[in-house]
């Protein structure tokens, strides 16, 4: 299914807004199918990892591209010999396993990029939070950080959510109601802007 996806026009147009402001855009996505990537993202810190990698289940924790040999099966197809053997970490021989946060497991900076996300979230000016529901701790630390350290926050979701609970009572906030397709080319276009200005 993920690989029969393709990136739609709100990825696009978030590829778009990268390439108007380079180095001052950094995107911080809960999405592991890898379609921000697909559409141009370069600057990206993916913290619930992406389904196209893979890493070793035990300690020594190598990410890597999922192995081309590697296609799709059947629940009740076995392996291949060839794709058990892809399937062993080189270093330790332990399984590889999907580089994707799973439930129990927690955030860190080398497979899920904490550290550098709550940097970003330190440094932003202003942080889009769009079509998430903040249900996983660390998408909400991030707009606390944000907030803290003098940014503002624009919510962009469906309904309410915890963002918007935390967002309630602080001023540098912009709650916005609707599809992100409702809001996000005219946030393109303000920021296209803002760069032509400044040049
Ligand atoms: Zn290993």
């Amino acid at each position: 299914m993920l690989e029969n996806a393709e990136p739609n026009e709100s990825h696009r147009i978030i590829a778009q807004i990268e390439n108007e402001l380079k180095d001052r855009f950094q995107l911080i996505t809960q999405n592991v199918d890898n379609l921000h990537r697909r559409a141009g993202n370069k600057r990206l810190f993916e913290i619930h990892g992406n389904y196209r990698e893979i890493k070793c289940s035990a300690s020594c924790r190598e990410i890597r591209p999922i192995p081309t040999e590697l296609k799709g099966k059947e629940l009740t197809e076995d392996l291949t010999q060839e794709e058990i053997n892809v399937l062993k970490c080189p270093n330790c021989g332990a399984w590889m396993r999907a580089n994707i946060l799973w439930f129990d497991e927690y955030y860190d900076e080398r497979t899920y990029k904490i550290d550098s996300s709550l940097k970003v979230a330190k440094n932003t000016g202003v942080l889009f939070v769009i079509r998430t529901s903040g249900a996983t701790n660390l998408p909400i630390q991030i707009a606390q950080t944000t907030i803290q350290y003098g940014g503002y926050v624009v919510d962009i979701n469906l309904e309410n959510n915890s963002f918007s609970d935390y967002l309630s009572t602080k001023k540098n906030k912009l709650i916005l109601r609707g599809k992100s397709i409702e809001f996000s080319p005219k946030i393109k276009q303000l920021i296209k802007n803002c760069v032509e200005q400044c040049v």
